[in-house]
């Protein structure tokens, strides 16, 4: 049998900010598939796209409140450190280029990237870097779009958790995570209603963005 490369987990993702739900489905997906270690990439967002409310300075700090003390996360400030907004499918080539043809990489994605996929840069090539790990999320369907996107689904699906751990890339895995209804977007929401987020995101977290009045205006 050849020599196996344990699944590194990257979780990539605007965080803005980072909360209960990016925690609590990276842990439960780690748990269930055995991996020791998620790479949170916060991402460069292009400046033709709606910008996120916070810097990219407070969304690093958010995540880093958010993990301190926490093992199982890692931060990768490299897409941010980019002087130009990189695309997923860059930094998967910048990773897989570091760690080799063998490593077996797995991108962790929510129901509703899954459905966005088809939009994402090159998207059909993503499972040549990687696989995807794709967790539950509320209200989202079920089925892609259209019956070829449908198709193409299933054509790479497997539930061989051995098969993530054993190949470098090529297949999606829908994990069986919980479904936790909190969403970046209404944690937003509810601060500029003056709404509690307690229970939403990390305690440590929400203390910062207190001090720093952020999601108010
Ligand atoms: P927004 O509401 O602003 O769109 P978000 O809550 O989706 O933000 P992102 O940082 O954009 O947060 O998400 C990064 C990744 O995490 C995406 O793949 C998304 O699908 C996934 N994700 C976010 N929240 C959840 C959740 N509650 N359950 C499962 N996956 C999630």
């Amino acid at each position: 049998m050849s020599e196996t490369h344990e699944l590194q987990a990257l979780f990539g993702g605007t965080f803005d900010p980072i909360h209960n739900g990016h925690l609590t489905v990276g842990q439960e997906l780690a748990a269930q598939i055995g991996v020791k270690e998620i790479i949170l990439l916060p991402n460069n967002v292009p400046p033709h796209r709606p910008q996120p409310e916070a810097s990219p300075e407070q969304r690093l700090k958010m995540v880093s409140l958010a993990i301190a003390g926490n093992p199982l996360f890692r931060l990768d400030c490299r897409e941010m450190a980019r002087t130009i907004p990189s695309w997923t499918i860059d930094t998967l080539e910048d990773i897989r280029a570091e760690k080799g043809p063998e490593q077996s990489l797995g991108f962790i994605i929510g129901q509703d990237s899954l459905l966005s996929l088809p939009h994402w840069h090159r998207w059909q090539e993503l499972l040549n870097y990687c696989h995807l790990l794709v967790c539950k999320r509320p209200g989202y369907a079920n089925q892609m779009e259209t019956p070829a996107l449908q198709n193409w689904l299933d054509t790479h699906l497997t539930r061989d958790i051995a098969h993530l751990h054993n190949t470098p890339a090529g297949t999606v895995f829908l994990a069986d995570t919980p479904l936790v209804e909190i969403s970046a977007s209404d944690i937003r929401q509810r601060r500029h209603a003056g709404l509690s987020c307690a229970d939403l995101l990390p305690a440590q977290v929400i203390k910062w963005i207190d001090s720093q009045g952020l999601y108010l205006a």
